[in-house]
């Protein structure tokens, strides 16, 4: 059974087919009016994201299918402690597909391996957010034509944002993808992500502190926000915050075919004046998730009778291993065993299984 929990579950190939079908949606949806009749999918939200949970639903009900699910975790068995895997596999028996959101990283890994049917990552706290990435690609692809032969520049929190590492990891798939890096020093981009994803598929990378200086030769300009609560120095925060804010002033230094993408909810940190600028991609970035989840639950539904690629994923177990994240499901479900996989022989680094997070 196929599941997405991570946007690395999915080869370059795949996510092209997908944008191939996203884009046949867009061009065609009475063609696909129908082609989830009798199917249910299953909005599982243990935390609520109502934009996220709405796109979900659309996307399944423009495919004909129907909807059931929850939007907080009260409302679930999961308050009277119930395991993640006692609900994947009682939801299992009345849907079709899962689209899971919990806040406990590694939850919607756990479900998939016992729902039965195929769960989509709808995201699990800082870990992975598939479709977002998803849909940040498909945007890329359907403004430029593609998503080879760009410089990107990532603006703003590229420490916290886990869609900025899922969009790296991404396009690091891709051929002549040039990456720069905008961010304040207390917020830079972590070093095992420039270790792991950047250095390792020969990315070229550059990092700097200024988005205006940075503007001219970019491509595509990622903004995210840079939340105040990250700053343990709030006069660090004062003086950095507005520098990191896209006003319709410095996009005059851009160019006229940049892209600008965020993936929503934006604060401040694109000024409204930028809205009304052709180079403003956010709110399509919006209606093109829609058409990319579509086009998800249309592979895994149909893919679902299909064996296996591969058999079991390999990990190791052992009493000298603990996950060292404290946001990890293995953290408040003591049934679960602490599984790792080696990701650096050389240095003998091990992962968690659920969340990626390094072993202690
Ligand atoms: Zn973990």
């Amino acid at each position: 059974m196929r599941s997405i929990i991570d946007i690395v579950d999915l080869s370059t190939d795949e996510i092209d087919a997908l944008m191939q079908t996203a884009s046949d949606i867009i061009a065609d949806p009475d063609k696909y009016a129908d082609a989830c009749k009798r199917k249910k999918l299953a909005t599982l939200f243990f935390e609520p994201s109502t934009r996220t949970r709405l796109s979900f639903e659309a996307a399944m009900l423009e495919l004909g299918g129907s909807v059931i699910g929850f939007s907080d975790a009260n409302s679930s068995s999961s308050s009277k402690g119930e395991s993640v895997a006692d609900t994947a596999r009682v939801i299992g028996c009345y849907a079709d597909i899962i689209a899971m959101r919990h806040p406990r990283e590694g939850a919607p890994y756990i479900a998939s391996l016992y729902a039965g049917i195929p769960v989509i990552n709808a995201g699990d706290g800082g870990h992975c957010h598939p479709t977002q990435t998803l849909a940040d690609l498909f945007t890329i692809y359907r403004e430029k034509g593609g998503c080879n032969d760009l410089t990107v520049g990532f603006c703003g929190d590229l420490k916290y944002g886990r869609t900025v590492h899922s969009l790296i990891s991404a396009l690091a798939k891709y051929h002549n993808v040039r990456i720069v890096l905008i961010s304040p020093d207390e917020l830079r981009l972590p070093g095992y992500i420039k270790k792991e994803v950047i250095e390792k598929n020969g990315m070229e990378y550059v990092e700097t502190k200024s988005l205006e200086d940075s503007l001219p030769e970019l491509d595509i300009l990622y903004m995210t926000r840079v939340q105040r609560e990250r700053f343990e120095d709030l006069e660090v925060y004062e003086r950095l915050k507005d520098s990191y804010i896209l006003t319709a002033e410095k996009l005059q230094a851009a160019k006229p075919d940049m892209c600008v993408l965020h993936p929503l909810p934006r604060v401040n940190e694109i000024s409204v004046d930028v809205d009304a600028d052709p180079r403003a991609c956010y709110f399509k970035q919006v209606e093109n998730a829609k058409y990319m989840r579509m086009a998800l639950i249309l592979k895994l539904l149909a893919e679902k009778d299909e064996p296996e690629a591969d058999g079991a994923e390999d990990f190791v177990e052992s009493e000298l291993l603990k996950c060292s994240n404290p946001r990890c499901i293995v953290a408040v479900e003591q049934e679960l065993k602490h599984r790792f996989k080696c990701t650096d022989k050389e240095n003998g680094v091990y992962r968690c299984i659920y969340c990626d997070a390094k072993a202690k």
